[in-house]
């Protein structure tokens, strides 16, 4: 596969990365018989990010476009044997989310707006959390939304799934192949420089998450992703712990958890540490900042006191200054497109991704979602985006 022989020299349309996001527009794309599909990695399928993710799936965003991706992006992984034609990992527990207690308007001002776009999700009261999960303390929660149909999934199992399927499709897929620079000329994209010569194409994916900035800096255009590290806890159940409850992300702790599997819980930060390289970061989970995340998460769920640390999970998120994705042609650059910067959150949306880029690619623009609040050129146009009601931690 990575014989320098077997590669093509041209393309319909090149895809770079084969995380979630890549292996995603590729299935889309192949779907619609889009032509020669090349996608490549420089490592392998669900190697970045993906593989990583601790895969939370809720429809609680504060900007309306990101509920609509969640939303799509959710039927499809409750149908995922119908879509892909694999059984799927989507597991549904059902999510809460707690804000701080003086953003309760906002929380309710959200749940109206998702209601309104067709979330299932509604308000609860203490009492209720209380009811539904008996190990959370809550005695300062004044209200929080629940979505019973949310829960998590499996991003190296999306990402290979969807891949696996595009090339069932007819598409190529590349990994151990490091594009080395975008070609780009008068204007107009004319393919990607890999390590193993060129491949001519007049449309070009990058979908490299933490490695976009550079690459797209090299042809000439600067996106404002920052690098940022995280870390993540599977813990085992404490004695007499619920099995298999609710995923939550709490502004309250600063932290988010879900259930993994019915043994294990899952804890994670908000925070980390900006800046790290994404191909030299720690492997290997810091016992210290597990501690402190995990004491935060105690405060919402006690039992996690007596809870066995069995390992630590380290990762990178690709952080744009509003914390929403870039998708989109770059300015002056015909037909080299975007999909990168997901801050930490892209994996429950990657499904309606694939689907918008898709759109995007073979249309002229997001058909199934308008996409358009995320075009590349906002930051240069001063155009960040800011939810109605945005939470102070959004
Ligand atoms: C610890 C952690 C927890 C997370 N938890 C959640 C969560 O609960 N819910 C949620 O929705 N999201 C979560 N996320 C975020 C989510 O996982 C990411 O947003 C998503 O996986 C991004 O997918 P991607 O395809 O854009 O990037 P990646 O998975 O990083 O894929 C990029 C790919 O591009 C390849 N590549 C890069 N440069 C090149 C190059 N020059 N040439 C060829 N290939 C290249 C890489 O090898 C890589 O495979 C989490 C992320 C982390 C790290």
């Amino acid at each position: 596969m990575s014989n320098g022989n077997s590669h093509p020299k041209t393309a319909d349309i090149v895809i770079i990365g084969a995380g979630v996001m890549g292996a995603s527009i590729a299935f889309h794309l192949a779907r619609r018989q889009a032509g020669n599909i090349v996608v490549i990695d420089k490592d392998h399928v669900g190697h970045g990010a993906s593989g990583r993710s601790s895969a939370l799936i809720r429809m609680h965003y504060s900007f309306p476009p990101e509920v609509q991706l969640a939303l799509v992006s959710l039927h499809m992984f409750q149908h995922w044997r119908e879509v892909v034609g694999e059984p799927g990992d989507f597991r549904k527990t059902g999510f809460v989310r707690i804000v701080h207690p003086n953003e309760s308007e906002r929380l309710k001002l959200n749940v109206e707006m998702q209601r309104k776009l067709g979330v299932n999700v509604k308000l609860i009261s203490r009492d209720e959390l209380k009811e539904m999960e008996p190990d959370w303390a809550v005695d300062e929660v004044e209200l929080a939304a629940y979505e019973p149909d949310s829960g998590y999934g499996d991003g190296a199992g999306v990402a290979n799934d969807f891949l696996s399927r595009a090339r069932d499709l007819g598409a190529t897929y590349l990994p151990k192949t490091p594009a080395t620079a975008l070609r780009v000329e008068s204007g107009r994209v004319r393919g990607v420089v890999t390590d193993h010569g060129e491949i001519a194409a007049p449309l070009v994916v990058a979908a490299t998450g933490p490695w976009t900035r550079p690459l797209v800096a090299r042809a000439g255009y600067d996106l404002p992703i920052e690098n940022e590290y995280h870390q993540v806890a599977i813990l085992k159940n404490a004695p007499g712990m619920k099995a298999g409850g609710c995923a939550c992300i709490d502004s309250v702790t600063a932290t988010y958890f879900r259930s993994d599997g019915q043994d294990k819980f899952l804890v994670g930060d908000f925070s980390g540490q900006r800046g790290v390289d994404p191909d030299n970061f720690p492997q290997r989970a810091s016992d210290d900042l597990l501690e402190e995340t995990i004491e935060r998460a105690s405060r919402r769920v006690p039992k996690l006191e007596n809870a066995e640390v069995m390992r630590g999970v380290t990762g990178v998120y690709d952080l744009t200054p509003d914390s929403r994705p870039i998708l989109g042609e770059i300015p002056g650059m015909d037909g080299l497109f975007v999909c990168a910067g997901f801050s930490g959150m892209g994996f429950k949306i990657s499904p309606a991704i694939g689907l918008v880029m898709s759109e995007l690619l073979l249309d002229g623009r997001g058909k199934t979602v308008d996409i358009s609040a995320f075009r590349p050129s906002r930051f240069a146009d001063g155009r960040l985006i800011k939810a109605e009601y945005e939470y102070k931690d959004d």
